[in-house]
């Protein structure tokens, strides 16, 4: 499953920050979701939860920030959402050189540790994003 493969790829980063950090328990991960990642955010939540038994992040919540699609065209800098399913033509001119702003990410942006610090682990690339540019 699509979203269990990035709960694993996540809470890897997570542990990993937390053994380097001295960390032992997980509050909460904040993590952005591009509308263009392909991911369910409720199935996502349910896999985060499924994985997280048994490690330091058990119990910890799982925040989505969703980030929506944006496009701009290079020809005349119009930018536009590119919504779902994605429409890379520009509106304005009707050029198909869009480059797209935004709409791709799948990060972590913050971890909130069991003793009130919060702290983004060391910027990672998950192992979908890996994939994907590769
Ligand atoms: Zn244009």
């Amino acid at each position: 499953m699509h979203e269990m493969s990035i709960a694993l790829a996540v809470i890897g980063q997570v542990e990993e920050a937390a053994l380097a950090g001295g960390a032992t328990a997980v509050r909460s991960v904040r993590l952005q979701v591009g509308e263009l990642a392909g991911v369910v955010p409720d199935s996502l939540a349910f896999c985060f939860e499924l994985a997280c038994t048994g490690t330091v992040l058990e119990g910890a919540e799982l925040v989505t920030d969703p980030v929506p699609a944006r496009a701009r065209c290079a020809p005349c800098a119009g930018e536009w959402a590119v919504g779902m399913p994605p429409d890379l033509c520009c509106p304005k001119c009707g050029s198909a050189t869009a480059e797209l702003l935004s709409g791709r990410e799948l990060q972590i942006v913050s971890v909130r540790w069991e003793d009130g610090t919060t702290r983004a682990p060391t910027p990672a690339p998950t192992r979908e994003r890996i994939h994907e540019e590769r």
